[in-house]
């Protein structure tokens, strides 16, 4: 595994157990957000009424699980937490909402791979609170209706695309979540660093904020790979010094890139002229499915400006030429 994936790493479990914030004034950055669940959850609280179903989408590791918690915590309800994959059939899920009390959140994280009929048991489970079951089969099956408690689901994705509409309609709220800023992210580091007992100054924060790919969950793992530098090679501070010595040994880019995205877009810059590429030829030059490097990798090389998606391909742009000091005069698609 990559170091600077986003997706969750068994090395990041125990970790962010610990620095995952648990009310909303504590999360920082995502102010779109943040606000619009405020608003939702004083309402909700105000009327005495679950909170409305709610849709977080945006790639992994931006903290998706991480709000669904706050809202929870907020409303002052359970939490029961499952995924998409992990339902197989509908008795599954019937037994899960059935088992929910009035106001509990029911998390399902990846809920674009729910399967159909899973899914189709939602639908009246989300909208009018019953589940419609099954008894028997062949001639004398018959179906009976059982009333759910009012609970609310928070559904995560990283892959909206992939919803779809009977199942996205039925959210009354949904969310974005954005890559952070460099700012956010330091602060994010700097609250970690707090809650772990490590002691950074702001020119480190702000270097493993840097190369964190916007996204929280790699500044964690990042700043926990550097204290192990700080530890055993330095006095165990961390300043811009030790976060430059082990991000660049960990071979962590300025930019957040690590050897294969940098071959990924040598390859699209030297083989094919800047592009238009085929997603499918840009997985294969480093050896990723192609939805991997759609939904992990190439959103933030996106968000960086590196990269542009257009119809015919992916081209790489004027930015990325000069990341790699590379001119680009010559090429025709900037
Ligand atoms: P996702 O569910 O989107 O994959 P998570 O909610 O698991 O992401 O977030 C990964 C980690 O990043 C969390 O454990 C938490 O420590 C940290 N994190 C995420 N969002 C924030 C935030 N807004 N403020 C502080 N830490 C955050």
């Amino acid at each position: 595994k990559r170091i600077i994936t986003t997706e969750l790493m068994d090395e990041d479990l125990k970790i962010e157990q610990n620095l995952r914030p648990k009310l909303l004034s504590d999360y920082i950055g995502q102010a779109k957000a943040k606000e619009n669940m405020k608003v939702f959850i004083e309402a909700a609280k105000l009327r005495e009424e679950p909170l409305d179903h709610v849709l977080l989408y945006g790639p992994p590791g931006l903290g998706k699980t991480t709000l669904s918690n706050i809202i929870a915590n907020e409303m002052g309800v359970n939490l029961k937490i499952t995924s998409g994959p992990a339902i197989e059939k509908p008795g599954d899920m019937a037994a899960i909402l059935n088992n929910l009390q009035e106001g509990d959140i029911l998390f399902i994280d990846e809920i674009h791979r729910l399967n159909r009929q899973v899914e189709e048991v939602m639908y009246p489970a989300m909208e009018d609170f019953v589940i419609d079951i099954v008894i028997g089969k062949g001639p004398s099956a018959r179906s009976i209706r059982l009333d759910l408690p009012r609970f609310t689901l928070v559904g995560a994705t990283t892959r909206i695309g992939l919803l779809t509409s009977p199942l996205r309609d039925r959210f009354g709220v949904i969310n974005k979540l954005e890559f952070y800023t460099l700012d956010e992210l330091t602060d994010i580091v700097k609250r970690s660093a707090c809650v772990l007992g490590i002691d950074i100054d702001e020119k480190g924060a702000v270097e493993i904020a840097r190369r964190s790919r916007g996204t929280p969950r790699l500044a964690n793992r990042l700043l926990k790979r550097v204290r192990d530098f700080a530890q055993v090679k330095y006095k165990g501070d961390i300043t811009k010094e030790v976060a430059d010595y082990a991000l660049d040994l960990l071979d962590v880019d300025k930019s957040g890139l690590d050897k294969n995205d940098r071959k990924m877009l040598l390859a699209m810059i030297e083989k094919y002229n800047g592009g238009p590429v085929g997603l499918d030829t840009l997985a294969a030059t480093i050896g990723e499915e192609s939805g991997t490097v759609e939904d992990v990798y190439e959103p933030y090389l996106i968000q960086l400006g590196y990269i542009n998606r257009t119809p015919r391909g992916r081209t790489v742009t004027s930015l990325c030429y000069k990341h790699f000091g590379i001119d680009c005069s010559n090429d025709y698609t900037n």
